[in-house]
């Protein structure tokens, strides 16, 4: 095995079920895990559920149930998004799991408080349960959180623990700065940098009262609980003989956690920073984000019914721009469907196979050693560009499309041009590899089998 390559994604919070934007994140690691694992590198690629907090606690209670019979519920939806997506994760944290994560959590935060940089203090300020964060009075927009309006954020004066983040300040700006810890994209990095401007010593715990036990004791005083946030970043440590990570994947909305709160955490430890930072956007209807008042949530669970996997996962990573928010909605999403996938990639299976079987006395045989599909995909995956690097696949399926359109070896039955399409073809479904491993399989399948298959891919009315 080469070199590592340590991939996580953002530990999801379990309060309610998995939506678009958790399926979005998850195949675009899926992706990068796969294509790495091709270059042979040793991969180790986590992801979990982040499951503590008052605001799990809350929704438990409204549920009439334990937190922990709520939370062993929830988690299970995950888990089943992750299978119905084909997602190829090495791991799987659980934040409220005592053996795994709390020495974990709990190590990290001793570390700290040895190096002398947690102290005592009153708090007194907003906290929005819907973040599980504190809010300054300049972020809320009418007395609300922008991001919660239905909850006004509670007024709340107590004794914390506090970190001397505006110690660390001036060292992450300049790992930000000079790329030792890349924020991708761009522009997310000069908004890190923005934020780096202003930042205080930040509340690191919370009274074990206020959020009924539940979550990890601070070390040494059991009447605090590591504030829930500090506390699940730790999950990245876990597999520790792959620290640093290569790769964290997250949201735009917790990129002060990962890119300001998590590195200065760590440079406190005294543990290396994480080298890459992928911000991705959010999935939008209409667009707006999902939500049950608007009506205009997509259940992912409903998309793989109706189309596949492989189907959505198209749609995940070839129609939304990585770094940006994407669109999807039904409409276009079966447009898409029918367009790229029924029409273009099917179709182009079925046409193919069905002049190598008719032609064609034994399958061809294609070159079956390592994944080398250099130059432009390449360039593309190491940029994370993946919509690029499929849109590079898509071409080929056009090219080849062009090609039979101009050839028309259905009338001249020209063996050596038949061989060339699936030689071709054959390329195509390897390409496939990462982004769609079952569609991939099939088609090599098929080819090896030499017969016109069943439609890969249904039209859809
Ligand atoms: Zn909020």
């Amino acid at each position: 095995m080469g070199e590592k390559f340590y991939i996580t994604t953002a530990i999801d919070y379990v309060n309610a079920p998995p939506h678009l934007g958790h399926a979005l994140e998850k195949v675009q690691a899926d992706v990068i895990a796969r294509y790495q694992r091709l270059l042979k590198k040793e991969v180790y690629f986590l992801t979990g559920t982040d499951e503590h907090g008052i605001k799990i606690v809350q929704a438990a209670e409204a549920m009439n149930k334990e937190t922990k019979e709520f939370v062993d519920e929830s988690v299970e939806k995950f888990k089943k998004l992750i299978e119905d997506l084909n997602i190829s994760n090495d791991g799987f944290i659980r934040t409220s799991d005592k053996e795994k994560h709390w020495p974990n959590a709990q190590e990290f935060w001793k570390k700290i408080a040895e190096k002398g940089d947690i102290y005592k203090d009153k708090y007194k300020g907003y906290y929005c349960v819907g973040c599980e964060a504190y809010v300054t009075e300049k972020d809320l927009v009418d007395g609300k959180c922008p991001y919660h309006q239905s909850k006004n954020p509670e007024l709340i004066e107590e004794e914390n623990y506090f970190f001397k983040l505006s110690e660390y300040v001036g060292a992450v700006r300049e790992k930000i700065g000079n790329d030792e810890l890349e924020i991708l994209s761009k522009s997310r990095k000069n908004e890190v940098l923005e934020m780096l401007k202003d930042v205080k010593d930040i509340s690191c715990s919370r009274p074990s009262k206020k959020v009924k036990g539940w979550g990890v004791p601070v070390p040494g005083d059991d009447s605090q609980t590591m504030y829930v946030w500090v506390e699940a970043l730790t999950n990245y440590l876990y597999p520790k003989k792959y620290w640093p990570a290569d790769l964290h994947m997250i949201g735009k909305d917790i990129l002060r956690f990962h890119a300001v709160i998590w590195p200065a955490m760590l440079l406190s430890a005294g543990l290396e920073l994480p080298k890459k930072i992928f911000v991705h956007g959010f999935v939008l209807s209409d667009g707006k984000r999902m939500s049950k008042t608007d009506g205009n949530v997509i259940d992912p669970f409903e998309l793989i019914k109706e189309y596949g996997t492989d189907a959505l996962r198209y749609y995940l990573l070839r129609e939304i721009t990585p770094f940006e928010d994407g669109e999807v909605t039904k409409e276009k999403f079966k447009e898409a469907y029918n367009a790229n996938l029924a029409n273009g990639l099917g179709n182009l299976v079925s046409r193919v196979m069905k002049m190598a079987q008719d032609n064609l006395e034994k399958p061809v045989v294609g070159d079956t050693t390592g994944y080398k599909f250099g130059g432009y995909l390449a360039e593309k995956m190491n940029e994370f560009r993946i919509d690029l690097a499929m849109d590079y696949v898509w071409n080929k399926i056009s090219e080849l499309d062009n090609e039979i359109q101009e050839k028309k070896p259905w009338e001249s039955k020209d063996k050596k041009v038949i061989e060339n399409l699936v030689l071709n073809l054959y390329r195509i479904g390897r390409m496939l590899e990462p982004f769609m491993l079952e569609t991939s399989k099939k088609i090599l399948e098929i080819i090896k089998n030499n017969k016109m298959p069943e439609p890969l891919f249904p039209r859809k009315d």
